[in-house]
């Protein structure tokens, strides 16, 4: 007998021990079992971490909002985006079909005349309510052809602007016409669509006009200045230049 031989008789001699449940294992056989275990282990571990190295060669697919995206968000979505809602004045009759289809008065339009001119004084959105229905959008009767858009929209329409946060809650309504200015109602037939500026521009003008002229912003900052004697040290620093978020960037000396 070799002394293998001699050594697996040995074992097999061994008393078996008995099992978590009661049942009687045998020792190599719990041996075998043991490492058995590990490797199964081992192997799930590696089938989990193989899903995991197949991403290491592909390109991202994240977007590091809001500064590094190679174009604007707002450019990537689809046109039929429901974001802001805008009107482009230039183009609306002044029909106020929108208003009255609204069906919880978030379009306020005033119409004014002169003789036979009829023109808009007013055309204000209030977003803060908008539930974004459509409703306005699809009664607007004036098409209107945006530079870029695939599809014919009307003066009244969806944008793929999101970004509407405020901190005052009254910055929300969008004045499409300023306080003073008098819009021409513009004329249109049946069938003819009119060019219209890039979807979202009045949205974003619009938008940024809240921010400078809201009553509650302005008082909030005037407080903030009046509470800061920093602030105060400086009267260089006006308010309007602080609220003015649209002010371009002072050009650059010559030689500079
Ligand atoms: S989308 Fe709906 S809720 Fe918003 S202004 Fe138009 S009709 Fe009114
Ligand atoms: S936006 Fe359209 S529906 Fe509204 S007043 Fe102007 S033309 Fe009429």
């Amino acid at each position: 007998m070799s002394e293998t031989e001699t050594t697996e008789a040995a074992a097999e001699t061994k008393p078996a021990r008995k099992g978590r449940q009661g049942t009687v294992t045998h020792p190599r056989r719990e041996a075998e079992g043991y490492f058995a275990t590990i490797l199964r282990a081992a192997w799930s571990v590696l089938e989990g971490m193989a899903v995991t190295f197949s991403y290491l060669r592909r390109p991202p697919i994240t977007v590091q909002y809001p500064d590094r995206t190679p174009q604007p968000v707002s450019e990537m979505i689809p046109e039929r985006f429901r974001g802001l809602l805008e009107v482009d004045v230039l183009t609306c009759t002044g029909c106020q079909a929108c208003e009255r289809a609204c069906p919880i008065n978030v379009i306020r339009i005033e119409i004014g005349k002169e003789g036979k001119i009829r023109f808009i004084e007013r055309f204000d959105i209030d977003l803060g309510k908008c539930m974004y229905c459509g409703f306005c959008v699809e009664a607007c009767p004036v098409d209107a052809q945006a530079p870029g858009d695939a599809e014919v929209t009307h003066a009244i329409r969806f944008t793929r602007e999101f970004e509407g946060a405020q901190a005052n809650f009254s910055a929300l309504t969008y004045r499409y016409v300023r306080p003073g200015d008098k819009v021409v109602v513009a004329k249109t037939k049946k069938g003819q669509v009119l060019p219209t500026v890039a979807r979202g521009e009045r949205a974003r003008e619009a938008r940024l006009a809240a921010l400078r002229l809201n009553p509650a912003r302005v008082a909030e900052e005037s407080a903030r200045r009046a509470a800061d004697p920093l602030l105060r040290k400086k009267p260089e620093l006006e308010l309007a230049a602080i609220l003015d978020v649209t002010r371009p960037a002072a050009p650059k000396a010559e030689g500079h």
